[in-house]
């Protein structure tokens, strides 16, 4: 089984091992019909249905994985594992409750990350799958042998997405016909910033001192020393800073960062 270095692990149990292995020859994108986290995605899986995706995906990006790729989920009907032994591995992702929502920034560069790690690791080819049983890139609606009921998943904006920038961009980023890695750094989701309840104060990494060179650069520098790898209340203040600068106020403008304001400091990849 493969786990996706990016993703967060959360197995999911018993099904984790318990269901039998395929070999992956597909991707197929989905929307959950609801606005959840990959942890509240993990949490419905667990306790509400024996229905499961290998991955869940947040409206900020944040990517978990439940399931190994060599594992069978069972989202995709048809798809799941064919008699042959391959199967999709599959993704949901946040949406409001019509599913009619395009995906956010965020959302398009985590697929496409995604979908290029599993071109690299698994061989699935640079296509759009042109039959159920094609090897290839897809989304639930593509086929009835994917999707029974005829529900329009993942919704018709993420349909158009599909066609004109996630595909796409998963083909030209594979194919070194675009920069391998995006020009500035991603938002690394709530989490990273925080330890519980409080700032991960003393986390040590390369964002924060990139972070921290972009702060100052826009006036928001709070720094006695530094800026440096290590996240230290000068950081706090400085980001809580730009958030103000960016026209939040009260705990709006409190850390952890968010990815509105992540994204506009165009922090540069590390
Ligand atoms: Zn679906």
């Amino acid at each position: 089984m493969a786990w996706c270095p990016f993703a967060k692990k959360m197995e999911l149990q018993p099904e984790s091992d318990s269901q039998p292995a395929i070999r992956p020859t597909q991707f197929i994108l989905h929307s959950i019909v609801a606005p959840w986290t990959p942890e509240r995605t993990y949490e419905y899986w667990r306790d509400s249905t024996n229905l499961e995706s290998h991955f869940g995906l947040g409206y900020d990006g944040s990517l978990g994985q439940y399931i190994g790729t060599h594992t069978r989920a069972d989202a995709n009907f048809s798809a799941n594992r064919r008699a042959d032994g391959t199967g999709a591995v599959s993704l949901e992702s946040a949406s409001n409750l019509e599913a009619s929502d395009p995906w956010t920034d965020e959302q398009v560069e985590t697929i496409i990350r995604l979908g290029v790690w599993l071109h690299q690791e698994e061989g699935i080819p640079l296509r759009v799958c042109r039959t159920w049983d094609d090897p290839g890139y897809g989304f639930h609606r593509m086929f009835s042998e994917w999707n029974p009921n005829g529900h329009a998943c993942p919704g018709a904006a993420r349909v158009k997405q599909f066609h004109e920038v996630v595909f796409p961009g998963i083909v030209a980023r594979a194919t070194g016909k675009a920069p391998s890695q995006p020009k500035f750094e991603p938002y690394p989701g709530e989490a990273f910033f925080m330890d519980g309840d409080t700032p991960a104060l003393g986390k040590s990494s390369p964002i924060f001192t990139a972070m921290g060179k972009r702060l100052v650069a826009e006036g928001c520098g709070r720094y006695k020393v530094g800026p440096g790898p290590k996240l230290g209340q000068a950081d706090v203040d400085s980001y809580e800073a730009w958030q103000r600068e960016c026209g939040y106020s009260g705990a709006a403008a409190k850390w952890p960062p968010g990815p509105t304001t992540w994204n506009k400091l165009q922090v540069p990849h590390v």
